[in-house]
């Protein structure tokens, strides 16, 4: 059997599956159930917040044949074929490939006819800010006189690449980045459906490390399961190279307990393992940045019961100042470590280029 990657396999096939937009899904749902559907819409936000899913979403709903409660039935014969990529009415184009003045043209030639099984011919344009500025113009005059059996969907993450005039004309919504609670409750169930074993403490880094991406939330989650073994945080980390935090810790108790020595095997060892300097700077930051954290405010990110131990105890023997002022010199060493690379990639390619 074919294997389904898992962001198709749980792609929510409802408004009401969707996680952490409910502002536009009962906006576009009471759109829907009044019969007051606007002609063009963008839809705005981060990658893997769902716009792509609503538009889908909203493509079936609008010519389902039994729509219940603004929501597609999905087992109509128009839905199925939406659902199937079969229905020539319902056109997904990617702007990022299809992005010239003849691609939207044809578009603009195909609206005059009218759908051939649907209520609605639908377009749904990812990534529309990548169209070419001749493509906006041509698309502005079909926006401009859109015939009542055509809607838009406009899909982006960077709105402030669309002309206003193009902006102005559509309904725009915002979708939200996603909360880790909520990307933690969508992997549970993805988790339990899958038969996939997996700890509380790994559900929470992956949500931390998709920063409000739920397709890429999924994409870790997939990257881990590749084994028998139960996914916990540490394997996790290992998968996306980030040091374990057992040895962060090493690290950062032995600077704070002044012992050069012991720092720098401890980071020898990170760096044998191939980690890179300036992740694991990074990671170092963070982690006396969780101290410092823990000391005003009594609360910790994801850490296990042992790890907070270990956390509360480095924050005892240490003050605010200190803490504050190793947050301070590591950032420095970081840009300058930045800068240097920066400069000798720079050096690499102008080389390289002379050589050429
Ligand atoms: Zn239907």
């Amino acid at each position: 059997m074919e294997y389904t990657a898992l962001y198709r396999k749980f792609r929510p096939l409802s408004f009401n599956e969707m996680v952490g937009q409910t502002h536009i899904t009962k906006t576009l749902k009471n759109q829907i159930n009044a019969g007051r559907i606007g002609h063009a819409y963008l839809f705005n936000g981060g990658r893997g917040t769902g716009k792509t899913s609503a538009a889908k979403i909203f493509a079936r709903a609008i010519n389902c044949l039994n729509p219940k409660d603004g929501e597609p039935c999905n087992e109509c014969e128009i839905c199925k074929a939406i659902l199937q990529g079969s229905l020539t009415d319902v056109v997904e184009m990617d702007a990022a490939s299809n992005n010239s003045v003849e691609d939207i043209r044809a578009i603009r030639d195909e609206v005059n006819f009218l759908p051939t099984l649907a209520k609605y011919r639908v377009y749904i344009i990812d990534e529309v800010h990548m169209l070419s500025t001749g493509a906006f113009n041509a698309l502005l005059k079909t926006l401009e006189e859109p015939p009542e059996h055509v809607k838009f969907i406009l899909a982006t993450t960077e709105p402030q690449k669309i002309p206003t005039t193009i902006l102005s004309r559509c309904q725009r919504f915002d979708f939200k980045r996603i909360s880790n609670d909520d990307i933690i409750k969508r992997l549970k169930i993805v988790c339990k459906e899958s038969n996939i074993k997996i700890t509380e403490e790994a559900l929470k880094t992956i949500a931390v490390l998709s920063e409000g991406a739920l397709r890429d939330a999924l994409s870790i989650l997939e990257r881990c399961m590749q084994e028998d073994s139960d996914i916990d945080a540490e394997k996790i980390k290992e998968m996306v190279g980030i040091p374990k935090t057992e040895t962060i810790y090493k690290i950062v108790n032995n600077i704070i307990n002044y012992n050069a020595e012991g720092a720098l095997e401890a980071l020898d060892e990170v760096l044998y393992a191939g980690k890179d300097l300036q992740n694991l700077l990074w990671e170092i930051i963070k982690y006396i940045k969780d101290i410092l954290i823990f000391k005003t405010t009594n609360e910790t990110g994801i850490y296990s019961k042992e790890e907070i131990e270990k956390i509360e105890e480095l924050a005892k023997n240490t003050s605010k100042e200190r803490l504050v002022n190793l947050i301070y010199s590591l950032s420095e060493t970081r840009k300058r470590y930045e800068m240097v690379n920066t400069k000798r990639n720079n050096s690499t390619n102008r080389n390289n280029k002379i050589m050429c």
